[in-house]
């Protein structure tokens, strides 16, 4: 299955509203958040709790001070938040409950089935935990995830660009032992200028032939050169990607190749990528077919969530709401669980009578 190739979405230059009926039907599609981090999704009062227990880093806050340093002001403040959020990880039990936690916040937003990012090098590095620690704790997570909020839970562990190609040779090792807990892929994050993903190509080729996809955040902070360069992996999704926009001839290989884009809108706002969805290059791509996610990124950070995504969709890209079952529909077959889990979400997606969105 080609997900939701040569699928053009309309997008308008005269934006709609959104309503209450609108979000309830976007509530009601199913759909899967294949671009969210966990170290940005961890709830306030769990990152209090876990720094309570941890030794007390951040003693003597409230859940509604740390609710309000949590909001974004600007790259530096946010690689900070990001780190304390980080480091009160300490066992696997604090993982399980983050996963679980986060299962919960998005089946209330008619999330079926998320894939879930883990810097688990980070954790390594950092406080020494060990791989099978990280791991098995966010396996935990997804069983609790499916038994109690019903929502299918998958792993991509990344890379972080600022460390070595060593440190990525470790990740690429885990991603092929954890495929038996729910590891599905090997990413790439952290500040991308001039740390193309070819700097890591021996270990992202060797995960690739053992049989673990590559899906690096490309094309956010740098520009279509470094999709290029993340194109050669063959990779079936991108995190962002949408700065493709700016050479046709890179637009022209993701249409070719069928590389679904995950993008965050409420993200590429917050970080100042994007000044006015109005702009953003995503539309050009929409409207040329290129199949396209929408993902939440680091909802707590950002103060994002799944349905939110759907609603810039159409308040600001200007995307008809009559297609956005086309963009849930899309995350779904554009899932890296395997084909029968795939199948079975797309499956289950067509079994309810889905009802057409209501008018603004
Ligand atoms: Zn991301």
């Amino acid at each position: 299955m080609q997900p939701g190739r040569g699928v053009v979405v309309v997008v308008r230059t005269r934006h709609r509203g959104w309503s209450r009926e609108l979000d309830s039907f976007v509530v009601g599609l199913p759909k899967a958040d294949l671009h969210v981090h966990l170290e940005g999704a961890l709830r306030p009062a769990t990152v209090l709790d876990l720094d309570r227990r941890g030794g007390g880093q951040l003693a003597g806050m409230d859940e509604q001070q740390l609710s309000e340093l949590f909001r974004f002001r600007d790259f530096r403040h946010f690689a900070d938040l990001y780190s304390t959020c980080t480091t009160v990880f300490r066992a696997p039990e604090d993982f399980a409950r983050a996963v679980a936690e986060l299962a919960e916040d998005l089946a209330r937003q008619g999330v079926v089935y998320a894939e879930v990012t883990c810097s688990a090098i980070t954790h390594h590095r950092d406080r020494g935990l060990p791989f099978d620690e990280v791991v098995d704790g966010l396996w935990a997570g997804a069983r609790t995830a499916l038994r109690d909020s019903g929502v299918v839970v998958r792993f991509v562990l990344d890379h972080v660009r600022d460390l070595s190609l060593d440190d990525c040779w470790l990740t690429a090792q885990w991603c092929v032992l954890g495929r038996d807990r729910g590891v599905v892929a090997l990413g790439l994050g952290g500040y991308e200028p001039g740390r193309p993903a070819s700097l890591f190509a021996d270990a992202v080729r060797w995960a690739i032939g053992r049989g673990v996809p590559f899906v690096p955040h490309a094309g956010e902070a740098a520009g279509a050169d470094a999709v290029r360069d993340a194109l050669a992996f063959a990779p079936p999704r991108l995190g962002h990607g949408f700065r493709a926009a700016e050479d046709p001839a890179v637009v022209g290989e993701l249409l070719d190749r069928g590389t679904v884009l995950e993008v965050c809108l409420t993200s590429n706002l917050r970080t100042g990528v994007v000044a006015d969805l109005a702009e953003h290059p995503v539309r050009a791509l929409l409207a040329r077919g290129v199949p396209v996610v929408l993902g939440s990124d680091d909802p707590v950070l950002f103060g994002s969530t799944v349905v939110g995504e759907y609603e810039q969709a159409v308040t600001g890209l200007g995307v008809e709401p009559d297609d956005l079952p086309v963009l849930a529909r899309t995350s779904l077959e554009s899932v890296l669980a395997g084909p029968e889990v795939r199948d079975a979400l797309v499956a289950a997606r067509d079994r309810p009578a889905a009802s057409q969105p209501g008018e603004p």
